[in-house]
């Protein structure tokens, strides 16, 4: 099974920070899952099923770039669900493999309709610069 990510580089324009205190919005970052190949069939219902996802569980910046099994437990006052990642799929045994298919930085832009003019945050994608130097050769 592959996993492909992205991740996404804050920057300045840190919407999200209120959740994470500790960092500043210069180094607010997270990844984001773009595609998954699966390896079998059971992977991918597990998958669709939420017994196994991308990264943390329900977060609001997740920062692990694992596939990862869950797990609950539930007290009267809610549920808390942790997550453990895995290396090989529990059905078939093929690898599994999370990929940053590419980077991205969050742009403030200006977007000019005839009505008003609005702002918008889009994600950016950040050229490789390895791809780069090997274009030149
Ligand atoms: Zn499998």
């Amino acid at each position: 099974m592959k996993a492909f990510y992205r991740t996404v580089l804050y920057g300045e324009y840190a919407g999200a920070s209120q959740f994470h205190r500790t960092e500043t919005s210069q180094t607010l970052w997270e990844v984001k899952l773009l595609n998954v190949d699966f390896c079998c069939k059971k992977m991918e219902e597990a998958f669709y099923d939420h017994y196994v996802g991308f990264g943390e569980y329900d977060s609001t910046l997740n920062k692990e770039a694992t596939i990862n099994i869950f797990h609950s437990d539930h007290f009267p006052e809610g549920c808390s669900t942790d997550s453990l990642s895995i290396e090989y799929c529990p059905f078939c045994g093929a690898k599994i493999e999370c990929i940053e298919q590419e980077k991205a930085e969050l742009k403030k832009k200006i977007k000019i309709t005839p009505a008003k003019e609005e702002t918008i945050f889009e994600e950016e994608v950040v050229k490789d610069e390895r791809q780069d130097s090997k274009g030149t050769d």
